[in-house]
């Protein structure tokens, strides 16, 4: 670092975002994108933004605001939308967590939340997941700060259900609890239902996933009008044009193409079971993933060995250092063929050990 930089920076370590190599053609499934191209619409309407980006964006991102809401089944002034979901939960650690409530999220979770946290100078603590890597509600029913649940959680895929976050947004009122709900669209149960019942509720989705958009980067919050207007104090106060033109033209159309959205969905999911069966089968062991990635664990080989076997045989999955789950590779969910190439990579190194 250099002589410059701020004190309050000495202690930051940044995200470390999964491996994007470029030296080599690998099948990736390291970091849960979508096999599938963005919606045909998406791309047209993204076209057509980009002969008009001598003009900034919509700051109110009105059009794609209504969208979204009307998708979503709620009022416009619930929403806000952000350049991917990770700025929407940064704008939540800024505007809900300080010495007095700190960030309060699982041991093993998004590594993102512990770097919001410290860029932003506010303390965390965390809550260590049971032994079957699931979450206990009463544990964080009587914690002082503001919770942060990944639902789907990652790289577990584990969920937990909406009466448990009834139970945590009513024993809990005068706090904040956002559901990180990033994988929520490959078969977890969406707490934006209940948004209009409880004012300490900000629930956080994204294009990146279901809707193949983790390179357009756009992400959203949705919670009760006054909430949504904390977030765009901040966003107006950091920056309005927070989502480009292209990226807005692109979040529409992929919205309104909602019969390829849900093909697609469909489709993951199928691949996601028939995986799973075949690892199974292959002797893996791993929880039961509602996400669009599976988190897998073989007794005859351990996690780094077979991440590093399956690099070298041209396939990446993501491999996680935590002591707690080192044994274990997440796998993101693929399209068939990828997926049988990764099948295939795995007999091949379980032959080799023999
Ligand atoms: N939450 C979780 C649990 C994630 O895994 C990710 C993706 N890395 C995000 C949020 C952020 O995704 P994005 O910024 O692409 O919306």
């Amino acid at each position: 670092m250099s002589k410059f930089f701020s004190e309050k920076f000495n202690k930051l370590t940044p995200y470390v975002p999964g491996e994007q190599p470029k030296e080599r053609q690998y099948i990736k499934l390291n970091t849960n994108e979508s096999p599938y191209p963005p919606s045909k619409k998406a791309v047209e309407y993204a076209e057509k933004q980009s002969k008009m980006v001598m003009l900034y964006s919509d700051p109110d991102q009105k059009a794609l605001t209504e969208a979204v809401a009307k998708e979503l089944g709620v009022g416009a002034d619930c929403v806000i939308m952000t350049n991917g979901s990770d700025e929407v939960l940064n704008f939540a650690f800024m505007a809900y967590c300080d010495d007095s409530h700190p960030a309060v999220f699982a041991d093993i979770t998004y590594g993102f939340y512990k770097v919001f946290a410290s860029v932003n100078n506010v303390p965390y603590k965390t809550i260590p997941l049971r032994e079957d890597f699931s979450i206990d509600i009463e544990e964080y029913l009587n914690e002082q700060g503001t919770i942060f649940i990944a639902n789907p959680n990652a790289p577990t895929g584990l969920t937990i259900p909406l009466s448990d976050i009834r139970r945590l947004l009513e024993k809990n009122p005068n706090r904040m609890v956002i559901i990180d709900e990033a994988y929520v669209d490959f078969g977890g149960e969406s707490a934006v239902s209940l948004v209009g019942e409880y004012d300490n509720l900000l629930v956080t989705q994204t294009f990146s996933k279901s809707r193949s958009m983790a390179g357009a980067r756009l992400g959203m919050g949705i919670a009760n009008p006054q909430v949504i207007r904390d977030l765009n104090t901040l966003k107006y106060s950091l920056n309005p044009y927070n989502v480009n033109r292209m990226t807005a033209g692109a979040g529409i159309g992929a919205i309104e193409d909602r019969d390829y959205f849900v093909k697609n969905v469909n489709e993951i999911i199928k691949t996601r079971e028939q995986t799973a069966k075949e690892l199974e089968s292959l002797g893996f062991s791993m929880t039961l993933s509602k996400a669009n990635f599976l988190f897998i664990k073989h007794d005859k080989i351990g996690g780094e060995e077979l991440y590093l076997k399956l690099k070298e045989k041209g396939v990446l999955v993501r491999h996680f250092n935590d002591p707690k789950i080192v044994e274990y590779n997440r796998v993101t969910v693929g399209s068939p063929t990828q997926m049988q190439a990764f099948i295939s990579a795995v007999k091949e190194i379980l032959e080799e050990l023999l």
